[in-house]
């Protein structure tokens, strides 16, 4: 079995005490990422030893990006942290998440909305493998009202979204909102 050693999580383990290199998971579909999403990376990044940001591929999801576009976009917005790693993946996500070496998935919640439809998920992830752990993550105030499609909504609006989303995502959505419109038009 892997076992990942680091000077940060002291766990004691069948009477003695080990070093355990605690990664957590961050599904979602970052369609695209926002400050709020941004957020909960930078404080996960202080709390586990390493954070995947996992963007989901969901053929029954109709997506402004593409997979590898919005793992693009993660990467250029926590390019200056440096224990996030960002990858897609397809398929179960509780799968993915024991690929990965561990257990735990992280998600946000900025409302009792958020909180019962991430009770289901979490509920689910566990039905399928019961070793499956999720921790949520309350959303910061500043950024609680904050939603990616609540972003593409004023964007195609001609809307300012610029102290919503990281600045690579701004760009990356004005072309691709132009892009849309010229498609509308011919
Ligand atoms: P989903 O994975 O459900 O399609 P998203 O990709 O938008 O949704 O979000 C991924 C996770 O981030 C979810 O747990 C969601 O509740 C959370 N989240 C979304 N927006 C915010 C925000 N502004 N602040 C904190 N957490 C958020």
């Amino acid at each position: 079995e892997k076992v990942y050693k680091t000077n940060k999580h002291i766990f004691l383990c069948r009477g003695k005490w080990e070093k355990y290199m605690v990664i957590a998971v961050y599904p979602g579909s970052f369609d695209p990422i926002t400050n709020g999403h941004l957020d909960i990376i930078k404080r996960a990044a202080q709390i586990f030893d390493e954070v995947v940001v996992a963007v989901g591929n969901n053929p029954d999801k109709n997506t402004l990006f593409s997979d590898k576009e919005r793992v693009e976009l993660i990467k250029k917005s926590v390019f200056d942290i440096k224990n996030v790693a960002v990858t897609e993946y397809s398929g179960l996500t509780a799968n993915f998440v024991k690929s990965q070496g561990t257990n735990l998935i992280i998600r946000g919640t900025r409302d009792s909305r958020d909180f019962v439809f991430e009770k289901e998920i979490a509920n689910l992830n566990s039905l399928l493998d019961n070793q499956i752990e999720t921790l949520l993550i309350f959303a910061n105030k500043d950024y609680e009202l904050i939603s990616s499609s609540m972003v593409k909504e004023i964007i195609r609006f001609d809307g300012d979204v610029s102290k919503f989303v990281p600045k690579p995502v701004l760009s990356a959505l004005k072309v691709k909102v132009k892009h849309e419109k010229n498609k509308k038009i011919y």
